[in-house]
């Protein structure tokens, strides 16, 4: 071959290496963001705690995600930690151009609640925007111990729920029950069905006594773990208008599922799921990076048709539900600003457009 020929061939080879090497780097880039990076996503279930290097910590995951994945994870709300201790709304990093919102908790309902009802319009003016109940399996909390109210619907609770019906008081992100998955994956949490519906039933006692309560039942009322389960989701959500279900801590779960029914649940009842993880305050900065993976791995599982490797927790491979926008977009923060107070006009002034 004379040289001139060579190096034209050279140069061929050249080109097509080239647009092979921009088509794969434009399809990764693709990839590896969001299609849907204009939709604000609120995260409605943390326990990022009322320390200020949690929050910071977390601020450097939202700016992760805004620099890898092109998604903004533009608030949160902080149900409190088992301490009980309610977080000061004064403190800077609470005050402001805030993303952060908290609430007032009791994680010992089995001992009886903390705040007594009379009080809880107190803090609701202040600006706390909901009341997080921990009312998951007795034994947990109680022990062996005899005394204590095993289940939510204890008649000692009732003037708390009646006052939050009154008041308009957001249960915010209520845990019942724990995960119950089908025969032979029961799960460690909650292995005892029948222990498990006695925990569910209990719940919807209190919801039937309070027919106007605007509750958010964390991780999905934990009713995502069979297909029967994700059915009697149906009929709570048909029949308590005002019950509505985070997705914290259910992603890893979702493989127990059939896909076409959790899609479609996911679609038919849109306006009544919030986005949600459950991650808790962390200290360490080095974590920041393997937080801002886990919540692409949600986002990508809402999004995507893709196999994910893991929800927030776990690793059990998950098919994409590929949602579409006007479902995404309810779940990642429309449905928050309809009922927690205050984050509407707070995302406004942080430069949204919120309609
Ligand atoms: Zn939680």
């Amino acid at each position: 071959m004379r040289k001139k020929e060579y190096n034209l061939a050279l140069s061929k080879i050249t080109m097509q290496l080239l647009f092979w090497l921009i088509i794969n780097l434009t399809y990764i880039c693709a990839q590896s963001r969001s299609r849907y990076s204009d939709i604000p996503r609120i995260d409605v279930h943390t326990h990022i705690g009322g320390d200020s290097i949690g929050i910071v910590n977390f601020l450097k995951v939202r700016k992760i995600l805004i620099e890898t994945y092109n998604v903004d994870l533009a608030m949160f709300i902080d149900v409190g930690t088992s301490e009980n201790q309610i977080p000061d709304l004064n403190k800077s990093i609470y005050v402001s151009k805030s993303r952060v919102f908290t609430c007032i908790s009791d994680f010992s309902a089995h001992d009886g609640l903390d705040i007594s009802p009379k009080d809880l319009h107190v803090w609701l003016d202040k600006g706390y925007v909901g009341y997080k109940i921990w009312a998951g399996p007795y034994y947990r909390r109680l022990g062996e111990r005899e005394e204590g109210f095993r289940y939510i619907d204890n008649i000692v609770h009732e003037p708390t729920f009646a006052e939050m019906e009154r008041i308009g008081m957001v249960a915010a992100s209520i845990h019942i029950a724990d995960p119950n998955g089908p025969y032979g994956k029961r799960t460690e949490w909650l292995s005892d069905p029948v222990e498990y519906w006695r925990e569910i039933t209990a719940w919807r006692h209190v919801l039937e006594r309070h027919p106007n309560l605007v509750a958010v039942a964390a991780h999905g009322n934990w009713l995502v773990c069979q297909d029967a389960q994700l059915d009697y989701l149906r009929n709570m959500l048909a029949t308590f208008p005002y019950l509505y279900v985070d997705l914290a801590a259910t992603f890893q779960y979702f493989y127990l599922l059939d896909h076409e029914n959790l899609r479609d649940f996911m679609i038919e009842w849109a306006d009544r799921i919030l986005y949600g993880t459950d991650i808790s305050t962390f200290s360490d900065s080095k974590e920041v990076k393997l937080y801002a993976e886990r919540y692409i791995r949600t986002f990508k599982i809402l999004e995507t048709n893709e196999m994910v490797e893991g929800g927030f927790f776990g690793s059990n491979p998950i098919q994409g539900l590929s949602l579409p926008r006007d479902v995404l977009e309810k779940i990642y923060y429309k449905n928050a600003l309809k009922i927690y107070p205050n984050l509407k006009d707070q995302l406004s002034e942080l430069g949204y457009r919120v309609k």
